[in-house]
């Protein structure tokens, strides 16, 4: 069974990837960054308690986000399952392996990106309001879903240059931490997210048909 972590800092690439991976192995997957911001949207009291973490650019607080993801994991544990954006700590990572509320991940795939490579696919991220896909898009050009075809793409509210800063620099100090943990465990796989979707995702796909 596969249960199967996706790291990789602010606009690597792992939401695209993610859905690929979900199609490819039939699995379900969580992105902690879609469930807060739906959350916000919603505009629960949790929602608002969220809300003042993200739109600063912190992460929100272990127990918060762990009682969350726990809730969604009893509902999807017998399939397998993918978790995009958690964990982010090492508290996160050490719940998740040892913790009864959560089982431990057969594998940590790791996104590389560059930090003024990530600056400019910023400027360009969309999310679709129909779909839910991240999308590219290219200044001037006209603005279009290529997974369902919808128009209806908006800006992420915390996708700005000052917010996406904050983001990477909490990313370098709390969660590059994890590649290390991973890698003493034999389940970390690193792959370069600089080359295009498909080429990152025949990597992928190459590990699971091996
Ligand atoms: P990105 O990877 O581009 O920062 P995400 O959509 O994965 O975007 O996450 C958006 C925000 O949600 C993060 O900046 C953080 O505030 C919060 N978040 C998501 N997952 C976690 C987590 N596991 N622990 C703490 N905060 C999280």
């Amino acid at each position: 069974m596969h249960r199967i972590i996706l790291m990789g800092p602010p606009a690597s690439g792992k939401g695209t990837q993610s859905l690929r991976i979900q199609k490819l192995l039939g699995i379900p997957a969580l992105s902690t960054g879609n469930l807060l911001r739906r959350e916000v949207e919603s505009g629960s009291e949790l929602g608002q308690e969220v809300d003042s973490y993200i739109n600063r650019g912190a992460y929100v607080p272990d127990e918060l986000i762990m009682k969350m993801v726990s809730k969604w994991l009893a509902d999807n544990e017998e399939k397998g399952w993918l978790l995009d954006g958690f964990p982010r700590t090492l508290a996160q990572a050490e719940a998740l392996e040892n913790d009864d509320a959560f089982q431990a991940p057969t594998i940590a795939i790791a996104l590389d990106v560059a930090e003024e490579v990530l600056v400019g696919r910023i400027a360009g991220r969309r999310e679709c309001s129909s779909c839910g896909a991240t999308v590219r898009v290219e200044p001037g050009a006209e603005e279009v879903c290529p997974e369902c075809g919808s128009t209806e793409l908006t800006v992420r509210s915390d996708d700005d240059v000052e917010n996406f800063r904050r983001r990477y620099a909490n990313y370098r100090e709390l969660t590059q931490p994890l590649f290390d943990y991973y890698a003493a465990k034999g389940k970390l796989i690193t792959l370069d997210g600089t080359t295009s979707p498909d080429a990152v995702f025949s990597v992928i796909e190459n590990h699971f048909s091996q």
